[in-house]
């Protein structure tokens, strides 16, 4: 194991410190994990392992999986789990809290401090009905989605390493425990806000403020008004954070205010899902009957929970007006990088007045025609704009060919417009549009594998999701459509 400077550190020695423990007691519980039987190694990400200075090779040694399944306490480690409150399903939930994550401390970066935090290291104060445990199947979920998001350049939390146990954990069926190490500068949730708004705890609330600001934000601590600035900032994130989400057709499916991250992150990986065949009113979460945090739906759900964030804040900020003004932001931030996104998408160097209509008219024929959203954007990279007749693969995702190459003459007269070269454009195209996502099937396929004890579909998996943009001829089966078994595939909350 080597560090920034190369020297080899142990998991003992492992830099930590905990700048959420500085804060009063009445923000968490100090607690140990507990610890599970037989842990062993399932895998780790290269990338999130350098960003602290690790070499993930190293991870698969039985000291660090002891310290990344909580069986085994860093010398340095403060491990605490926080409270939150929140609205989930837009509904007001009262304390919630991390009820199977703890905080092991937070290591320094050249980029500032990385928190690290277990996800199912046993019952915390918070654990409520549960079981303080998280499955093999939803853990995979989780470690693969949040390196497969980094690699996407969309804001996330990130997964360093994912252990198991033999250890039964009980959901529909039995299942096997496992544990995820998360990073993230912060954990901080919109909930951890609500939670002391809703007891009028104002002193609380100022120093959890303070502590963001101070901590993430320190450009606003001199601010007339630091916190409409929090908010201001925290909600630009949020609609930037959604923007990116629509444009490579992620769903969250638990758009809770409790996982809802103060710094602009996707956080909490459960039942989430890739678009396939497009449908803006695509409901991934199972038990989410109403539709709710649908595809289209994230939208305005996200601006929702900015209100109730800009409600929490409220003593601190002043007036409504105040609040609102910050609010205000959501939308022209939204749309400004919705619509930087679809230019980048379709290969788009200029910005024009007639560019909203031929985006609205692409979705509404995706819609009609329920085409694959990754093969669509993938495919018309490869479009060249004076060979319509090159058009089969492309066209080929819809059942009205007709409407698809009225679609694309605009789109080619749109692309002449600007002088469009076909080379360059497919290379520009092939950056913005990915030819890898976490499709269902895949995740699923590879957790039918680790639950037989083969990890290696896992490790294959992660891969091809570290280089998401990239042709690799030799994993090109991991771009198909969805099998037709795939067809019934269901997540739910359970996890
Ligand atoms: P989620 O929908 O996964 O974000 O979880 C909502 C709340 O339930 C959070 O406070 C979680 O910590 C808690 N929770 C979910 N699953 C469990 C579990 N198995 N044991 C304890 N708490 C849980
Ligand atoms: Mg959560």
């Amino acid at each position: 194991m080597t560090t920034c400077t190369g020297a080899a550190i142990t998991a003992d020695e492992l830099p930590l410190n905990n700048s959420f423990a500085e804060l009063p007691p009445s923000f968490y519980t100090r607690l140990m994990p507990t610890p599970l039987p037989a842990p062993y190694f399932i895998a780790a990400s290269g990338p999130a392992a350098a960003l602290i200075g690790l070499d993930a090779r190293a991870l698969e040694n039985e000291d660090f999986v002891a310290v990344f399944t909580g069986n085994k306490v860093a010398v340095r480690s403060q491990p605490l789990s926080a409270v939150y409150s929140g609205h989930q399903f837009g509904v007001w939930a009262g304390q919630l809290g991390d009820g199977r994550a703890i905080v092991l401390g937070d290591i320094a970066t050249p980029h500032g401090p990385m928190e690290l935090q277990l996800k199912g290291a046993g019952l915390t104060p918070y654990s409520r009905m549960g079981d303080g445990r998280a499955v093999l199947r939803s853990s995979l979920r989780e470690f693969l989605c949040s390196e497969a998001m980094a690699a996407l350049g969309i804001p996330t939390t990130r997964a360093l390493m994912v252990t198991g146990s033999p250890q039964s954990v009980v959901r529909e069926t039995v299942e096997t425990a496992a544990v995820v190490t998360r990073m993230a500068p912060s954990f901080v949730r919109f909930g951890s806000f609500e939670h002391w708004r809703s007891r009028g705890k104002q002193d609380e609330l100022r120093t959890l403020a303070d502590y963001v600001i101070h901590t993430f934000y320190p450009e606003f601590a001199g601010a007339a008004n630091p916190y409409q600035e929090l908010l201001a900032e925290v909600t630009r994130r949020t609609a930037r954070m959604i923007a990116h989400w629509q444009a490579v057709g992620f769903m969250h499916g638990v758009m809770n205010t409790d996982n809802m991250s103060i710094l602009g992150l996707t956080l909490d990986y459960g039942p989430f899902g890739f678009m396939e065949a497009f449908d803006a009113n695509h409901i991934c979460n199972h038990t989410d009957q109403g539709g709710r945090y649908s595809y289209a739906n994230q939208v305005p759900v996200g601006h929702w929970n900015c209100y109730a964030l800009a409600n929490a804040l409220l003593p601190l900020i002043g007036t409504p007006e105040e609040a609102e003004a910050a609010l205000d932001l959501y939308r022209p931030e939204f749309g400004r990088k919705l619509d930087e996104l679809l230019h980048a998408k379709l290969g788009l160097v200029e910005a024009r007045d007639e560019d909203g209509a031929l985006f609205d008219d692409m979705f509404q024929l995706l819609q009609a025609n329920h085409a694959d959203f990754t093969l669509f954007f993938r495919r018309l990279g490869e479009l060249r704009v004076d060979e319509p007749g090159l058009d089969a693969p492309l066209r080929d995702l819809f059942i009205d060919r007709e409407a698809f190459d009225a679609w694309a003459v605009r789109y080619r007269e749109r692309l002449r417009a600007e002088h469009s070269v076909d080379a360059r454009r497919r290379s520009a195209m092939h950056a913005a549009n990915p030819k890898y996502v976490l499709r269902n099937y895949l995740a699923q396929v590879a957790i039918e594998k680790a639950q037989n004890g083969d990890y290696s579909a896992v490790h294959r998996l992660l891969a091809v999701l570290e280089r998401p943009f990239d042709e690799q001829p030799e994993n090109e089966s991991y771009a198909a459509l969805p099998p037709d078994w795939a067809a019934h595939l269901e997540v739910s909350c359970s996890s």
